[in-house]
């Protein structure tokens, strides 16, 4: 039988700020069994297909991105937040419902043509998600994919990752 994984996720209303409705991943991290199921399902469609290296986004990316990366025998890479990453970057800067917000890599995180996968929690509206693919395309990476545990399919942020593999393992 499938696991339902829904189940696992908590809506806080109201939460970081008025009319956000915050999906809450805490119980299913918690879950021995339904935090594996979601990693098995997030490697799956990315497991013939040779990658070197998981590009996980601060800070929930890095949990489903290193276990990802361990699921599927590759490296993982930090994308972080500005002035966290010691040696020389490549950033970008993208705009978000209140503000802008910035991502590093570092420079030489890996070499031209490594098959790379993006692992984030949301795909909300795209932007954090397109911004860290382009900072993978501009390190010349071979980008395999981008995959999250949860897409809100409404705030339409997979039409901004245009030409790129997305995969969801929870459409909501
Ligand atoms: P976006 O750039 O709009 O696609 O937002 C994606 C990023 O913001 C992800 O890294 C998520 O962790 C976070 N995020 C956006 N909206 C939500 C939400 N409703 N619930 C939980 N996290 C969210």
């Amino acid at each position: 039988m499938t696991m339902e994984l829904e189940a696992y996720i908590r809506d806080i209303r109201d939460f970081p700020v008025p009319g956000i409705v915050f999906r809450d991943l805490t119980p299913l991290l918690g879950d021995p069994a339904a935090l594996a199921e979601s990693v098995r399902r997030l490697a799956a469609p990315y497991r013939s297909m040779g990658v070197r290296a998981v590009a996980g986004i601060e800070a929930r990316g890095f949990v489903f991105g290193s276990l990802v990366a361990r699921e599927l025998g590759a490296g993982f890479v930090p994308l972080r937040k500005p002035g966290k990453l010691p040696a020389r970057v490549e950033s970008a800067s993208y705009t978000l419902e209140y503000g802008t917000a910035t991502l590093e890599i570092h420079a030489d995180a890996f070499v031209a043509g490594t098959p790379v996968l993006l692992i984030d929690d949301v795909l909300a509206t795209g932007g954090t998600a397109a911004a860290a693919l382009d900072l993978l395309q501009r390190l010349d990476a071979h980008v395999v994919g981008a995959g999250f545990v949860i897409e809100l399919e409404a705030l339409g942020g997979r039409a901004r990752l245009d030409g790129h593999r997305v995969t969801s393992v929870v459409v909501l």
